[in-house]
Order: C-alpha cells, then sequence, then structure tokens
C-alpha cells in the first residue's frame, strides 16, 4: 500500500527468550493525518517508533512506510522519509554548534549550502529559537534541545514526524507553541504527524489515537470515540497513577472527570 506507515501482524522481542513487547500488532499512519499513540509506561510505544525508522527491525510480522519494507537494506531510504525526534535529544545531537547540528541531516541529504543557511535560519524561527545558532547543543536546558531536535527534523521536511514523548521537557504554553507550529508545518506539507504522548492537548487535538497496552492495540479511533467508547475510562483506571495524573491534568485547564463519557467539543475547547 502507498502512501502509509503499516504494521502488518508485528511481534517484537529484544532477547530471543524473552516474552514479546509487541503482539501481533496492526495498524496504519496515513499520509498527512496525526496520529496520537497512548498508552501506560513499558505498553510498547517506544518500540513501535523505532521499527518505523529502522532503529530496529521487525522479526515476525511487517513494517513499511509508502510500500518499502524497513529492513536494514531500505534503512537510509526509510530515514530520509521518517524523522524521529526522542524524548531525551542528547542522544541526537551530532553537531558542536546548533547550526550545525541542524545542517547534518540537510547535508547528508545532498542540501545546497544556500538553501540550507536559509532552512537552518527558518526552522529555528520555527521554534523560536533564533538567536541560539552559534550555541553548544549540550548546554540548553532540556526544553531548548527539544525545540532544537525538533527543528533539525522540520528543517528535513520529512514524510512523517515521529515525536517520542519530544515535548516532554517543555512548559505547558512551550508544548503548545511548539505543537502549533509543527501542526502547521505538518497541514501546509502534508506530513504524517505520530505523536507519542501523555498531554491530553494531544490525545484531544490529533485525528486518530491509538491505545497500546501490553503491547498490543487496545483501541483505535478518533478521540471522540476513544473518550465515549464505554471503557475508556476503566481502561484509564487500569492504571492508577496514569488516572491520577490525567485528572490532575484536566483540572489545571478547568475541565473534570465526569461519570458520563466526555464531552469531545467542550474539550477541545478548554484546552486548545
Ligand atoms: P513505552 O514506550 O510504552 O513505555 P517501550 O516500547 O519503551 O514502552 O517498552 C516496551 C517493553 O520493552 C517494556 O517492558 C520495556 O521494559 C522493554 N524494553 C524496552 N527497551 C528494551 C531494551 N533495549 N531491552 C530489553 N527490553 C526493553
Amino acid at each position: 500500500m502507498k502512501d502509509r506507515i503499516e504494521f502488518e501482524g508485528v511481534t517484537f522481542r529484544y532477547q530471543e527468550d524473552a516474552p514479546p513487547v509487541l503482539k501481533d500488532v496492526d495498524f496504519f499512519i496515513e499520509k498527512g493525518e496525526w496520529v496520537a499513540i497512548i498508552g501506560h509506561n513499558g505498553s510498547g510505544k517506544s518500540t513501535i517508533a523505532k521499527l518505523m525508522n529502522g532503529l530496529l527491525f521487525a522479526e515476525n510480522g511487517k513494517v513499511s512506510v509508502d510500500g518499502m519494507s524497513v529492513n536494514p537494506e531500505s534503512v537510509w531510504e526509510i530515514r530520509k522519509k521518517v524523522g524521529m525526534v526522542f524524548q531525551n535529544p542528547d542522544n541526537q545531537f551530532v553537531g558542536t554548534t546548533v547550526r550545525d547540528d541542524i545542517a547534518f541531516g540537510m547535508e547528508n541529504q545532498g542540501v545546497p549550502r544556500e538553501e540550507m543557511v536559509e532552512k537552518v535560519a527558518g526552522s529555528l524561527r520555527d521554534v523560536q529559537m533564533e538567536t541560539y545558532e552559534n550555541h553548544e547543543p549540550h548546554r540548553l536546558s532540556g526544553g531548548q534541545k527539544q525545540r532544537v531536535a525538533i527543528a533539525g527534523v522540520l528543517a528535513i521536511a520529512p514524510d512523517y514526524m515521529l515525536l517520542d514523548e519530544a515535548t516532554a521537557m517543555l512548559d505547558p504554553k512551550g508544548r503548545q507553541e511548539i505543537l502549533k507550529t509543527v501542526r502547521d508545518v505538518q497541514e501546509k506539507s502534508n506530513m504524517s504527524l505520530v505523536t507519542i504522548t501523555h498531554d491530553l492537548r494531544e490525545i484531544v487535538a490529533a485525528d486518530r489515537v491509538i491505545v497500546m497496552n501490553k503491547g498490543e492495540v487496545w483501541f483505535e479511533g478518533t478521540p471522540r470515540e476513544v473518550f465515549a467508547h464505554k471503557d475508556s475510562l476503566s481502561f484509564i483506571g487500569l492504571d492508577v497513577p496514569f488516572v491520577a495524573k490525567l485528572t490532575e491534568e484536566m483540572k489545571q485547564y478547568g475541565v473534570s472527570f465526569r461519570k458520563e463519557p466526555l464531552n469531545h467539543e467542550e474539550m477541545v475547547e478548554e484546552l486548545w
């Protein structure tokens, strides 16, 4: 199938004799859509992200991007299409300055020098870091590092952008700004966005939500369907810290938990 990331019957183990951390996972990400992947810690979300851009390879089942199977031979082609930002950008920086770091990905793609200079400046403007071109990435704050890592991927303009808890170190306002920026790019360029997140605002505003539980796709649907699903509150109730966190977060935005299904329009309005 063209123009999508597709998981077909994917089972994955980190060690041969260990139980699988993903079990028969099937789903797809269409071109241009925003999909939020949510679930408890350890449910397999990061493993999914790593399988999407060839940091890991599926042994059983198939992961493909625009019809191309993700395997050791295709990995460089895949990474031109799929850009990824991790929670901890320190593992991702290669340049000694912010400018070099952002330019690195473009150099690999043979982008002409003048265009590169323009794109570095443009992507730093997008994330409000334009005055940091000459700074050392490792000396920035956690949130600034995340902004720079996101700028690095925006500069490459991939077809699919994966954000794995990539705004977790930003304060709520900064997170919202960055997400709006990424969303603008996504809408203008028809890029797909996959966000692995605990942020309620990302969950309610995505086009589609995939809920992972213990290595399996537990539920998949629009945010409205996820919140209205009769078991979604009990799903959240499986993990008390997560309920507490979500309830707290909702209170912060002036939304309280209710027994009846949550009203999606209200939530979008309250949170954005
Ligand atoms: P999530 O992103 O939802 O927190 P992960 O995909 O990181 O989940 O992890 C899924 C499971 O795989 C967890 O049980 C985790 O302990 C295990 N796991 C993750 N990375 C490794 C690794 N490098 N080696 C062995 N087990 C791992």
